[in-house]
């Protein structure tokens, strides 16, 4: 099992598979996209499932896939069909802008894929072709209509972003309604890959949640398991719910289970702190899996407490794009 030197389990794994996206999602990236990595600093599928091996080993036992956008690569299916072989692995998910998942709905379901996290910051094309600078809503819209239809759980990540899409909250809340969909209202966080100041934060959880507050008085909060990232809460008769994440606030770093590998197969134990030691670099340097094995303890065990301490230590990280982090 892997034990943090705070004595948190370290159950989860957050894995990028590509740094390359079809997006340029303008919270996330400039326009331009970012320096991407060299095609051969990227993981390869063998050398992720390797990895897999080795985290599932040490107890980790649920894997999201992440990235960049994961369906740019081509070969994603062929790691999903090992990992959804793999014993000790209770769960594997998707976080997607859902526009290239279409070809591979039904496989997934049939994997078993537990869920898939649609980003979509927009319910109306105009604010979503705003935000994205790209013109795929139609295509989102479908997809996302099937993944409902499906039997995989699905989450709509709705980014709050000022002076963008405040106006698509309350439609997005009609979503939630109508469908049996979990949308999580999220805050902004500084990782756009470029200088973008980013001290204060307007639109945080408070303010996202009075918001609702004032269209929709009535609704219950939902127990969830101690290391959820999101405040989740129903409205009676809604068929969905929605929840808050306050990513930028950090309330929930005391019972943070999760640890990043990035594409390139750094290891990143918070998300405000940099990358604590390279896997990609020891699985291809011919050693024995106990080496790898050795460096994510050792990642695991020099843990900071919550993302305020990694900021102090770490320094700025505004100049990071979440294409490279994983989100
Ligand atoms: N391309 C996929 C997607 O968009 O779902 C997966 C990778 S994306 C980097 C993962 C998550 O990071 C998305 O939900 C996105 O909204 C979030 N993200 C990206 N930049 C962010 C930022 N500056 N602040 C908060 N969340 C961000
Ligand atoms: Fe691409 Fe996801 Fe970043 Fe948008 S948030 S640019 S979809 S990686």
């Amino acid at each position: 099992m892997l034990i943090d030197n705070h004595n948190r389990v370290i159950n989860y794994v957050r894995l990028a598979v590509t740094d390359r996206c079809n997006l340029r999602c303008n919270y996330c990236m400039p326009e331009e996209g970012i320096t991407f990595a060299k095609r051969d600093h990227l993981m390869s599928i063998d050398e992720m499932k390797r990895l897999a091996d080795i985290l599932v080993n040490k107890g980790v036992d649920k894997i999201r896939i992440t990235g960049g956008e994961p369906f740019v690569r081509k070969d994603l299916m062929k790691l999903l069909e090992y990992l959804s072989g793999l014993e000790g692995l209770r769960e594997i998910s998707i976080t997607t802008n859902a526009t290239l998942i279409g070809p591979h709905i039904d496989r997934l379901e049939e994997l078993g894929i537990h869920s898939i996290n649609v980003s979509m910051d927009a319910i109306r094309p105009e604010t979503f072709a705003r935000i994205t600078r790209r013109d795929h809503f139609k295509t989102v819209r479908e997809n996302l209509m099937r993944l409902i239809d499906s039997k995989m759980e699905v989450r709509v990540n709705f980014l709050v972003l000022e002076g963008q899409n405040l106006d698509d909250i309350y439609p997005m809340m009609d979503f939630q309604r109508q469908y049996p969909v979990r949308v999580r209202f999220m805050e902004e966080m500084p990782f756009n890959g470029g200088s973008r100041d980013f001290i204060n934060l307007k639109w945080n959880h408070k303010k996202i949640l009075e918001h609702i507050k004032s269209r929709y008085p009535e609704f219950e909060k939902l127990p969830a398991p101690l290391t959820s990232t999101s405040v989740n809460y129903k409205i009676e008769g809604h068929k969905g719910s929605f929840g808050i994440i306050p990513s930028f606030s950090r309330t929930f770093c005391g019972s943070c289970n999760r640890l990043r590998v990035t594409a390139t197969g750094d290891v990143i134990t918070c998300l405000y702190g940099k990358p604590v030691t390279n896997l990609r670099t020891l699985l291809r340097s011919g050693l024995e899996d106990a080496y790898v094995e050795e460096a994510i303890v050792q990642a695991v065990g020099s843990r900071v407490r919550d993302g305020f301490e990694a900021q102090e230590q770490f320094g700025p990280i505004f100049g990071s794009s979440m294409t490279s982090i994983g989100g």
